[in-house]
């Protein structure tokens, strides 16, 4: 009997510093990935990890994903923050590739929400998780912490994978986290990744590669010098890439399943009628209802007898400046709608557990809400209120709002990133990135 009540009273307090911790985060808005006090655990495991991956697994992988990269030119002296440009899924792997020395990766979250998925990546690495949309201040005490302890922190400052095929700006706060983290910088550049698996497409081709190299090696003392504005643009000098104009140089052939598929993710304005969603792809053509069509080819290039533009980036600063013009027609009549997406799948994330709001739901935009709605089921978000708007899963619209975590997901391809760059739009921003 005693023991059973000793075992409850100390069940009855874990629950209470539970619900007190849990309370803490909900307050500051993050999502739990807190580790900031921790000391980043198991390390031991993870070189071992390493250590077997090394000789068993990795040049199975670095085979399977084409990936060649250069040596390094020099030996990192400091703990370092290393800096990727970010164009596929595969990156990690010329990251471990071309900067051999261990460390903690900053990834999404949206990566570890199925528990199978979470098992896998937590047996990889000792992950920094960060939810999109969030300000990210755990992401930062996080690395401040794993620095310390004498370990490197990577991330891809773009804060995603390129849609267009060209680098994008850090995210604004980047400087400033490093000048936190009080650490060095390592810069490694990927190309070709984009053409392998595009970000938007579902397949990958069997020929060409992934070329990753170090572009700039750092110490504390050269970076600590440093504004954080600097360091921004150090990084965005030192990424920068066009695969475009880098594919037109070398011309290696990239040949995928469907390599049109899931254009629509991202291209959302025709070049010839000027409307927008009415374009739709299948296998390696991409076309408008209009009748406007083209074809991608083994280098990634479109091309046809109208075509346009023969690249995603050019059409896309095309397509982003049509949007700009428009726009400003769309605030003088701030309450209609002038973007809507049907037949969704509606959910908030509830403890990192999503849970479903509304099926063959409706998304609209206008300058002064979002809504979301479906037969006995509204939700308003007025413009004002929400932290941000912003993709996952490259089909998945995101809206953050009062702290909590929205997701609208359609099974018709259309571009989630249409919503995103009009947010961006209305809060006036002039530098952005796609
Ligand atoms: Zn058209």
């Amino acid at each position: 009997m005693v023991n059973n009540e000793r075992t409850e009273k100390r069940a009855e307090r874990r629950a209470e510093k539970k619900a007190v911790r849990d309370e803490k985060k909900r307050a500051e808005g993050n999502s739990g990935y807190d580790d900031s006090t921790s000391y980043p655990h198991m390390t031991l495991w993870y070189r071992f990890i390493l250590g077997f991956g090394k000789v068993f697994v990795l040049p199975f992988l670095y085979r399977k994903f084409h990936i060649e990269t250069e040596k390094m030119p020099g030996k990192i002296k400091d703990p370092s923050l290393i800096a990727f440009s970010h164009g596929c899924n595969f990156d990690q792997f010329a990251v471990i590739k071309g900067v051999p020395p261990y460390k903690r990766y900053i990834a999404s979250d949206a990566l570890v929400r199925d528990k199978k998925m979470r098992l896998a990546f937590g047996l990889i690495n000792n992950f920094i998780f960060r939810r999109k949309g969030e300000k990210g201040d755990n992401v930062v005490k996080s690395a401040v912490v794993t620095i310390q302890k004498g370990i490197h922190v990577a991330m891809a400052p773009e804060g995603g994978e390129t849609l267009n095929g060209v680098t994008n700006l850090p995210r604004p706060r980047t400087g400033e986290m490093i000048k936190q983290m009080n650490c060095g910088l390592v810069t490694f550049q990927i190309i070709g990744n984009y053409f392998l698996k595009p970000p938007w497409g579902l397949t990958r081709s069997k020929e060409g590669k992934i070329y990753g190299k170090v572009k700039g090696i750092y110490s504390r003392e050269e970076i600590q010098a440093m504004s954080p504005e600097e360091i921004n643009e150090l990084i965005y000098r030192d990424l920068y890439v066009n695969q475009y104009d880098w594919q037109r140089e070398h011309m290696i052939p990239y040949d995928r399943e469907g390599r049109a598929e899931f254009m629509e993710y991202v291209l959302y304005v025709c070049p010839k009628c000027g409307e927008i969603g009415h374009l739709h792809s299948s296998k390696d053509t991409f076309r408008c209802d209009c009748g406007y069509s083209v074809d991608v080819n083994v280098y990634g290039f479109m091309e046809g007898e109208d075509c346009v533009f023969d690249n995603v980036y050019d059409w896309d600063v095309w397509q982003r400046d049509r949007i700009v013009e428009r726009m400003e027609k769309w605030k003088e009549e701030p309450d209609k709608p002038f973007y809507t997406d049907v037949n969704g799948t509606f959910k908030y994330l509830e403890n990192n557990t999503p849970v479903t709001l509304a099926e063959g739901a409706t998304l609209e935009m206008a300058p002064n809400y979002m809504r979301v709605y479906a037969d006995g089921y509204e939700k308003v978000f007025p413009f004002d209120e929400i932290r941000s708007v912003s993709v996952a899963h490259r089909h998945d619209v995101v809206i953050i709002h009062e702290n909590r975590y929205y997701q609208f997901s359609t099974a018709i391809p259309s571009s989630p990133q249409k919503y995103k760059t009009a947010a961006y739009l209305l809060r006036g921003r002039d530098r952005m990135s796609f």
